[in-house]
């Protein structure tokens, strides 16, 4: 963490007593507090083992402003956000690192309608932090701290009230759970027992050193899910982030599938219940989304990479529905934001529905190969190497809302962004064939060595 930065592109997030300390947390705390200014919060943590620790420390700094402090405990991220407006609270302070390995932890900050707070108001936050311009409570007014008990059950019934239960729980389907030992396990078994599915589950024992598998539900995560679908003969898998806010999908066949392509079974879903709908989606998802929306038609509507941004879009807009290829579904008429166990009855109900296995789902869409690339570029001449290369594209169907996004007559394309962790260009391409998604990284790779020479 840089001297007068204090939120990253996640939040405030750090290595446990290391990059971030309970000291941090208790002025961060000061700083939240004074930013609400004696208002109600909510606070929540994942099963990471800092959790508790992070609370208390938070809380200190919340109540020294005055404000007082409900304290939900141990939740999905998804279900602290549905409870603060469920209790009309007026924003709460989510401890989690999400996807990040075990020694890492975090402060998320919510907003009173659910969604995280705007890159304007961290930067508010962190003016009064490295300012220290904190107004503390006199000690008349110090914040008090209750006990909220039950929202991961008031969640639960909140999903249920959205898909077709009847329907779903007709089919007995036989689900694999895999809740990476954190907080996906307190909710999404619940869930699924209650519309009628045979649960199996794999980490499900809280445990936040992550025992069974990093939190990151990436392919390389999965092998055990994966395995246990087939052996067993399950008719879905499922695999939550550290902090539940995104699934992962696995079909009948064990085959693990990417998060665009159940978004794109989401979209044609809800597209073909609501046509002519307004869709919002980062500007790196897939060309599959872009097909999906334009199939049924749905208006897709672009934004930076970045869920807080889907999510204010979505609101400012009255969309219904938001992706990311991640494996985050934003689901309006629940909440606008990314939430794991909603879009897992999402994909139950369209399976009860349509009679369709998720593999038949899937192999219905059209079809893209990607490729990813890297190369290193220093921070400074992050946004001169953009500039050389817009001039290079000048008349192509480009896109430049976030990095540089090429649409080819061939239906390919290519993404080339700037890394927002990294001394990096990332680079992201998709076509029809194999073959030309890495061609298209070779030469957007040679573009841009020619350029970082030139500059
Ligand atoms: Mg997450």
């Amino acid at each position: 963490m840089s001297q007068n930065k204090l939120f990253g592109t996640n939040g405030i997030r750090g290595t446990v007593n290391t990059e971030l300390t309970p000291d941090m947390a208790v002025k961060a705390g000061y700083a939240i507090g004074t930013f609400f200014g004696k208002k109600s919060l909510l606070v929540g943590y994942d099963a990471r083992t800092s959790g508790p620790m992070f609370a208390k420390a938070v809380i200190s700094g919340l109540t020294a402003t005055g404000c007082n402090v409900f304290l939900a405990g141990m939740a999905p991220t998804p279900a602290l956000q549905f409870a603060v407006k469920n209790h009309k609270m007026d924003g709460a302070v989510i401890i989690t690192a999400s996807h990040n390995p075990p020694q890492y932890n975090g402060i998320k900050v919510i907003w009173s309608d659910g969604i995280e707070i705007s890159h304007e108001q961290e930067t508010e936050i962190e003016n009064i932090y490295f300012e220290e311009k904190n107004q503390f409570a006199d000690w008349k007014q110090l914040g008090a701290t209750h006990d909220l008990t039950g929202i991961n059950n008031e969640y639960v019934e909140a999903i249920k009230k959205h898909v077709d239960k009847a329907k779903i729980a007709e089919k007995q389907f036989h689900v694999v759970v895999d809740g990476a030992n954190s907080v996906g396990s307190l909710t999404a078994p619940v869930l699924m027992r209650d519309l009628g599915c045979k649960i199996t589950s794999l980490n499900a024992n809280i445990d936040g050193t992550f025992p069974g598998r990093m939190p990151e539900p990436r392919p390389e995560n999965l092998a055990e899910l994966s395995k246990m679908v087939k052996t067993l003969g399950a008719d879905l898998g499922v695999a939550f982030d550290g902090d539940a806010d995104r699934s992962i999908f696995v079909d009948e066949t064990g085959q693990i599938h990417m998060g665009d392509k159940t978004f794109a079974v989401v979209l044609k879903q809800f597209l073909l219940d609501k046509p002519n709908s307004q869709i919002v989606t980062p500007v790196s998802s897939s060309t599959l989304i872009k097909d999906t929306a334009n199939a049924y038609k749905g208006e897709l509507v672009w934004t930076k990479v970045g869920s807080v941004t889907v999510s204010q879009k979505m609101k400012e807009i009255n969309s219904k529905l938001g992706g990311e290829e991640n494996g985050g579904v934003f689901y309006g008429p629940h909440q606008s934001v990314r939430d794991g166990a909603m879009t897992t009855a999402l994909i139950l109900d369209i399976m009860a529905k349509t009679g369709k296995k998720l593999s038949e789902l899937v192999a219905e869409q059209p079809q893209y190969f990607l490729e990813k690339g890297k190369i290193e570029c220093p921070d400074e001449k992050k946004l001169k190497v953009q500039e050389k290369l817009l001039e290079q594209v000048q008349g192509m169907n480009i896109n430049t809302l976030d990095g540089v996004k090429i649409w080819f007559d061939d239906k390919s394309v290519i993404l080339v962004r700037p890394s927002g962790t990294e001394t990096a260009y990332r680079m992201y391409a998709e076509a029809k064939t194999q073959e030309r998604a890495v061609q298209l990284v070779q030469e957007y790779t040679a573009k841009l060595v020619k350029i970082l020479e030139s500059i």
